[in-house]
């Protein structure tokens, strides 16, 4: 399934990218998913003795403030970058085994995937952190949530917790800025949603907002080819259109 968790908040505003007639462009990176990578990365070398670039480029950019939390926050079972695969139908997830950054190679055709930045299972709640840099955090609420949903099935849980860690160049260095604790009658809700999102996606159009900003569709989509229709002055007593500058 091309569609992975990170692509959640987009999907439930609009179901047409999803289409497999819908061609996605280049992915091409940006400053606020180069930040994130090196964050990820960081992150897991702190939690998890991962590879990390040393390079001066990189320690510059990491924060004292941000290596600290993540150190209060590091228990004996925590993870870095943990892959999941969840079966949209059964409603069953599993952990996938890692291979490249953020590709899901051991996943069935018909699995949805996604990748947690931080994972804790304890015995009776699975709880994750996920890492943003920007300030659209909002968008990250439908992929946190359908996390907690693979993290819970893949860890043998009825209960999660997510919380949305901005990072940030300027006081505050390092904000939680959303988090929930979902049971297990929301985390049915969850799978629920996401079932019927994707049973929506055959025959969709295009619902464009704000969302389309974020979309791997956006240059084939039909919605965001219209000309910008600005609006035009009123004409004057005369029928006249006065044009700023001249009489
Ligand atoms: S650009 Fe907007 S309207 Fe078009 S497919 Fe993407 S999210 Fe939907």
């Amino acid at each position: 399934m091309r569609v992975t968790a990170s692509r959640s908040g987009i999907l439930s505003e609009c179901r047409y990218f999803a289409r497999d007639d819908v061609p996605w462009g280049e992915r091409g990176d940006t400053l606020y998913s180069t930040r994130g990578t090196m964050e990820h990365a960081f992150a897991e070398h702190i939690l998890g003795g991962g590879e990390v670039d040393t390079t001066p480029r990189f320690r510059q950019a990491m924060r004292k403030e941000v290596a600290d939390w993540l150190d209060i926050q590091r228990t004996s079972t925590t993870i870095a970058e943990v892959p999941f695969a969840l079966n949209l139908e059964t409603g069953a997830a599993r952990r996938l085994p890692k291979t490249l950054h953020r590709e899901y190679m051991g996943a069935l055709p018909e699995e949805f995937c996604g990748t947690a930045d931080v994972v804790t299972p304890f015995p009776d709640y699975v709880e994750i952190f996920d890492f943003v840099y920007g300030w659209r955090w909002d968008y990250k609420v439908a992929q946190q949530r359908a996390l907690c949903l693979m993290a819970a099935r893949a860890f043998g849980v009825t209960r999660a917790t997510y919380s949305i860690v901005r990072l940030s160049d300027s006081d505050p260095f390092i904000d939680v800025v959303a988090n929930a604790d979902i049971d297990d009658i929301e985390l049915h809700m969850i799978h629920g949603e996401l079932q019927g999102w994707f049973a929506a996606v055959r025959g969709s159009r295009p619902v464009p907002g704000q969302h389309c900003l974020y979309c791997p569709a956006k240059l084939a989509c039909p919605e965001t080819q219209q000309p910008v229709l600005f609006p035009q002055p009123a004409p004057n007593h005369k029928g006249l259109v006065m044009v700023e500058g001249r009489r």
